[in-house]
């Protein structure tokens, strides 16, 4: 318990200890305090088709390049992917993230489309390209050039070879790499850590012996259980946090669920709790609004304190007994104050 003085933007002017503040200047609120969010891991393009999701395979909706979400792409002009996209980006701000881990398909085209529709939004994206056509090395390049990394599909949807030598590219520039694993079906762990990977996708069917190497490799695992649910799947935050593996939560494919991380949060929860397996609250808070700043070398993004970049978010909730519990069960958008 404490207090802290903000500017306009949501910076930390002044730290302090309960009772130590001194006649208040300005207005006084009370409530909980943290950083803004990070959701670690979206599909932005996807906001062009928004529906329940049709009757058939996983596969067949979301894998390169035959799914239908990437037909869909195709055939959608570039200003209405824009549009749609920098609607999702307000909609997020909204939900209070401030940065978004975006796996952005088409190339480079598809990385400039994203930036501009994030132009004025207050919404950053962390850019995960991909080329369009793997064998064009120069492509490669310049999706390395103009994104914060690579963000591929599962490895069992693409050439190994092709993937090993995107993924050492992506170390030798500096660039951050992320992969999907073991979503629908189980892929054999030891390959994908040979990739060395910064940030694995979903790891629903992993096994404890997969989830153990993971944790060994210190690679950070993105869990995204509502669309996990969607397809029958449930993931093993409760071993991830038995085993001390660094996670964060998505929202994963636009098209399917709004991208709002307290609905995230809540469905973990509650879903932890009605399989038997039940995550502390402070831990799915922690994945939301401190792990993700921390595993994109962003740490101070989430410090509250004076001199840090880190913008405040204030939740007008019940905050003296358990504020974790309350962000996860009780947390939305509309408790958010604003104009400081
Ligand atoms: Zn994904």
């Amino acid at each position: 318990m404490g207090y802290v003085v903000l500017d306009a933007a949501g910076h930390v002017k002044e730290r302090g200890k309960e009772g130590t503040l001194g006649p208040p200047k300005g207005r006084v609120e009370h409530g909980i305090v943290l950083p803004r969010c990070v959701d670690g891991h979206t599909h932005l393009g996807d906001a062009v088709w928004a529906q329940e999701p049709p009757s058939m395979s996983l596969p067949a909706i979301v894998a390169p390049p035959h799914g239908i979400k990437h037909l869909l792409l195709e055939s959608t002009p570039i200003e209405k992917k824009i549009a749609a996209m920098r609607a999702a980006l307000v909609e997020m701000g909204h939900a209070g993230v401030s940065l978004t881990v975006d796996f952005r398909e088409e190339g480079v085209e598809g990385i400039r489309a994203l930036r501009l529709a994030a132009n004025g939004t207050g919404v950053e994206p962390f850019v995960l390209g991909r080329p369009v056509n793997w064998k064009d090395k120069d492509e490669l390049f310049q999706v390395l050039q103009e994104a914060d990394g690579l963000g591929l599909s599962a490895l069992r949807d693409m050439d190994p070879e092709i993937a090993r030598k995107a993924c050492l590219e992506t170390h030798r520039s500096g660039r951050f790499l992320a992969l999907h694993a073991s979503e629908d079906v189980r892929e054999n762990i030891d390959p994908i850590l040979d990739l060395k990977p910064s940030l694995l996708v979903h790891l629903t069917r992993a096994t404890g012996h997969d989830l153990e190497k993971v944790a060994d490799s210190h690679c950070a695992v993105a869990f995204c259980p509502r669309s996990n649910a969607l397809f029958g799947g449930y993931p093993p935050i409760s071993t991830a946090v038995k085993l001390g593996i660094p996670f964060v939560l998505g929202t994963d494919n636009l098209m399917f669920s709004a991208p709002d991380l307290f609905r995230e949060m809540e469905f973990a929860y509650l879903s932890s709790r009605y399989h038997g397996k039940p995550v502390p609250p402070e831990q799915l808070v922690r994945a939301a609004f401190v792990t993700p700043w921390t595993i994109l070398n962003m740490g101070t993004h989430a410090q509250l304190t004076p001199e840090s970049p880190a913008k405040a978010l204030v939740l007008r909730l019940p905050h003296k007994d358990d504020p974790y519990y309350q962000v996860c069960a009780r947390g939305s958008g509309a408790h958010i104050l604003s104009g400081y």
